[in-house]
């Protein structure tokens, strides 16, 4: 295996986590295995420790059985000698020190002072130790205690066995844990490998599953597997992010589409009329004529691009917004002012009430079109009438109302309206030259102000468009 592939592999996060698996295991079988070791020596020496008191109990009954003489303590030893395991050594000392008996196996192996086991005894009544020999490689335990016979004076019995059978079992069980311990983390780790493995799956599907998906393909999803578990929630939120794009891609083809049609249609409309004006010989007053008209479709042609430009840069979220405290009321009455002249050529009513002086924090030039648009319309699908322009604040918020009673929209397209391209009368708007983006880019700027827009209207009665906006306290 190459160093790359190598390096490769152990950035793979199944190989991780095995090996993080291998690592607790070993960690927590050592762990486990020391703390049963421990348990278990524990457990041997109060066994052993049991077995002296037991047998330190016995020798007093012995004499106690047979005072004043060494017969009991004799036919105690003989008794004991028969026993494989636990050989007994003990011995008998008054409390100055002096051996009143001693086992046989005890003679040769005795090795320290003894006058410590009596001072011992004296402090604590019963003394416990281990003893290493010097001819012997495994320890000793012994228990020494105080004992009243009831003839004749105290003495110390000093009972003791050899430890080896214990550290034998010990060493034993050391052995099995050393031949169990790589078998569990073996075991471990292998299952360990399934798990990652198997949890990992997924993961591999989403990847090659999503590096398939481009632009040409985002109807395709991917297939949840039905566990509700995390793999599934991120599968359905992959899918949701394909599906947002899918619409994004979607708006933008249409968008494109919309966008080339509404331009293609004037610029056809222009080279035929051009066509027309060239196909003989014309007057003065006819050339101007089309000149002007050329004009009004150029200047038309423009307000639709400059339109344009600020939605796509809307979209981008490449505009950013001068805010600025505005004072609404006014800004109102000098757009109003402008339509009103408008309005009178078209023989229609305007009135303005924006009684109060209110201020909102917004970019002024956005704020401005936002009104502009909202009064064009007015003008634009109110063929008599009037126009009823106002503004009204609340504790929080302010209210810009503008009201005509011009064509209306149908109920059903109303909730349309705001959508881009979108007429409700294709025929209707070229005529006052609209392309359906006015009230697209109204509801942005609104939007943008952390306001509202709605819309009330009734077919041949008349609209009402309100926005609210947060008012600015001052
Ligand atoms: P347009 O440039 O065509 O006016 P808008 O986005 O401003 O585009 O408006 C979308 C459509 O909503 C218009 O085509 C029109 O049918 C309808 N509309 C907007 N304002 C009014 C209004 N005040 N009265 C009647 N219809 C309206």
């Amino acid at each position: 295996m190459s160093l790359k592939i190598r390096g490769r592999s152990l950035r793979r996060t199944d190989i991780k986590l095995t090996l993080w698996y291998i690592l607790i295991f070993l960690v927590s079988s050592l762990i486990i295995c020391g703390f049963l070791y421990l348990r278990l020596k524990h457990q041997l020496i109060k066994e052993v420790d049991l077995l002296l008191l037991d047998e330190t109990k016995e020798l007093k009954d012995f004499m106690v059985r047979y005072p004043n003489d060494l017969k009991g303590l004799k036919i105690f030893e003989e008794i004991e000698k028969s026993k494989a395991y636990y050989p007994l050594y003990f011995q008998i000392q008054d409390l100055d020190g002096e051996i009143l008996f001693i086992s046989d196996n005890f003679k040769g192996a005795r090795s320290h002072g003894i006058d410590n086991v009596v001072v011992k005894v004296k402090e604590n009544r019963v003394f416990w130790e281990d003893i290493y020999f010097p001819d012997r490689r495994r320890p000793f335990r012994f228990v020494a205690s105080l004992f009243h016979p009831p003839a004749g004076s105290p003495v110390v019995i000093q009972m003791g066995t050899s430890l080896r059978f214990v550290r034998k079992s010990l060493s034993n069980f050391k052995s099995n844990l050393l031949m169990a311990i790589p078998i569990m983390v073996l075991l471990g780790s292998l299952g360990g490998w399934i798990l990652a493995r198997r949890s990992l799956s997924p993961i591999g599907y989403v990847v090659s599953k999503t590096q398939n998906i481009t632009s040409q393909n985002l109807s395709e999803r991917l297939e949840p597997r039905g566990t509700g578990d995390e793999m599934d929630d991120l599968i359905q939120t992959i899918n949701g992010m394909i599906a947002r794009l899918e619409g994004s891609f979607k708006r933008m083809a249409e968008f494109t589409a919309d966008v080339s049609h509404e331009l293609k249609t004037p610029l056809c409309a222009m080279r035929g009329e051009a066509e027309v004006l060239l196909s003989k010989t014309r007057n003065i007053e006819e050339y101007q004529e089309g000149l002007v008209h050329f004009i009004e479709q150029f200047d038309h042609l423009n307000r639709m691009i400059n339109d344009l430009i600020l939605l796509s840069k809307s979209d981008a979220s490449q505009i950013e917004l001068k805010m600025e405290p505005v004072r609404l009321d006014l800004l109102i009455k000098e757009v109003s002012g402008l339509f009103q002249i408008l309005a009178g050529q078209k023989g229609l009513e305007w009135t303005t009430e924006t009684p109060e002086e209110v201020r909102v924090m917004g970019d002024k030039g956005l704020l401005q079109q936002l009104v502009t648009n909202l009064m064009d319309n007015a003008i634009k699908y109110t063929p008599k009438g009037s126009i009823r322009v106002s503004l009204r604040k609340s504790q929080e918020k302010v209210f810009i109302k503008i009201q005509d009673t011009g064509v209306g929209i149908p109920r059903e397209e109303q909730g349309n309206i705001f959508r881009r391209f979108y007429r409700v009368d294709k025929s209707r708007s070229r005529e006052t030259g609209g392309v359906g983006l006015g009230l697209n880019i109204a509801e942005w700027i609104v939007h943008a102000h952390q306001g509202r827009i709605e819309v009330e209207s009734e077919l041949n009665r008349g609209s009402t468009f309100t926005v609210s906006l947060p008012i600015l306290k001052i």
